[in-house]
């Protein structure tokens, strides 16, 4: 399958967990976001399982992810007025950055900070909640072949192996056909399959679980010896801070991206750019080439890019722009939707 199939189908994966997550155990709410990971792996799809409560106090903290350095400040802010040298752990690196963090953090309104005989003062606004359950990773392969099922059983092992997601899923589309056995037994037990059926667009029944996940959260990253043996369904174990400060910062970055960004890279005032429903999805489309255009495609560099004219400014979309500027907000008004419905659950 060619790249530009395997985007279309990713961004059918990504809607098909926002309506419904999870798809064995009955849903929970969740925040659905795409290409995401670390400097070692890169995930298709990440779903992050959320507590609503927690949720919505970090919606408070704003829409925008909280990266690493900030949250070193935001986590540990104390709720009196403090020093900031006195109030934090030591961060590992020149306290100079974590002043600069500080001002940010002050200046994002996530702390209030002051100045007191010459030294900067900070306390929280609020303390910064809990609110990653679970973290779970899907791999996507449409047209799962030989040499792809032999580079997803490595990536997927990886996952089991360094247990920074608590499960890992490979989906694939079947259209009304059996997924082929033999490829599929070469996957790591311990990840689940999602056997994927879109012909009719996205809805919450367009997928079945061929196979189910084992938990992972007591791989590698834990601090306990596992028990249970070999078999990782039946270990038990929390996580290193180290390997749950990543996974925050993974949980962060998912939260402040999402999984309709590729408008932010894409063209969607190319008077070419579409976008096409799927079921309950919305996909981009590029008329000129009739498919669904890559991210790398669908740029600046493209040689069929061509602006929208003037005339669509005033036709309809007088004010605040053209089409594209319309896409932009309706895939910006999705996603609030998405993160509102995550907290309002139960
Ligand atoms: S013509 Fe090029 S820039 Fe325009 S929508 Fe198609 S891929 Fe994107």
């Amino acid at each position: 399958m060619t790249p530009d199939a395997e985007f279309g189908y990713e961004l059918l994966v990504c809607r098909y967990a926002e309506l419904a997550w999870h798809p064995s155990d009955g849903p929970r709410p969740a925040v659905v976001a795409r290409q995401l990971g670390t400097k070692e792996r890169r995930w298709d799809t990440v779903v992050i399982e959320v507590d609503p409560a927690a949720f919505a106090v970090r919606r408070a903290f704003g829409e925008r992810a909280i990266d690493s350095d900030l949250l070193h400040v935001v986590r540990h802010a104390p709720a009196e007025w403090s020093w900031y040298r006195d109030a934090l752990p030591h961060p590992g690196y020149p306290w100079r950055y974590v002043r600069q963090a500080v001002h940010r953090a002050a200046g994002r309104d996530l702390i209030e900070k002051r100045r007191r005989n010459n030294r900067i003062q900070l306390r929280r606004k609020r303390p910064y909640p809990d609110w990653v359950e679970r973290i779970v990773a899907v791999e996507n392969k449409p047209d799962l072949d030989r040499s792809a099922a032999d580079r997803l059983a490595e990536q997927l092992t990886h996952d089991v192996d360094t247990a920074l997601a608590d499960e890992a899923w490979l989906a694939t589309e079947t259209t009304g056909e059996r997924v082929e056995p033999a490829l599929l037994r070469e996957m790591p037990i311990e990840a689940g399959i999602l056997a994927t059926d879109f012909s009719e667009g996205v809805h919450p029944d367009a997928a079945d679980v061929a196979w189910h996940p084992s938990d992972l959260s007591g791989g590698a990253g834990a601090t306990d010896e596992p028990e249970g043996g070999d078999d990782p369904s039946e270990r038990t174990g929390s996580r290193d801070p180290e390997t749950e400060t990543l996974r925050l910062e993974i949980a962060e970055r998912a939260y402040g991206k999402g999984w309709r960004s590729y408008h932010e890279t894409m063209r969607p005032d190319c008077r070419h750019f579409e976008l096409r429903r799927e079921g309950r999805s919305l996909v981009p489309r590029c008329a000129a080439k009739e498919k669904v255009p890559t991210a790398r495609e669908c740029s600046g560099s493209c040689p069929d890019f061509s602006p929208e004219p003037p005339q669509w400014r005033t036709k309809g979309w007088p004010i605040e722009g053209g089409p594209g500027k319309g896409f932009k907000r309706v895939l910006a008004r999705r996603r609030e939707r998405e993160h509102e419905t995550a907290d309002a659950f139960e």
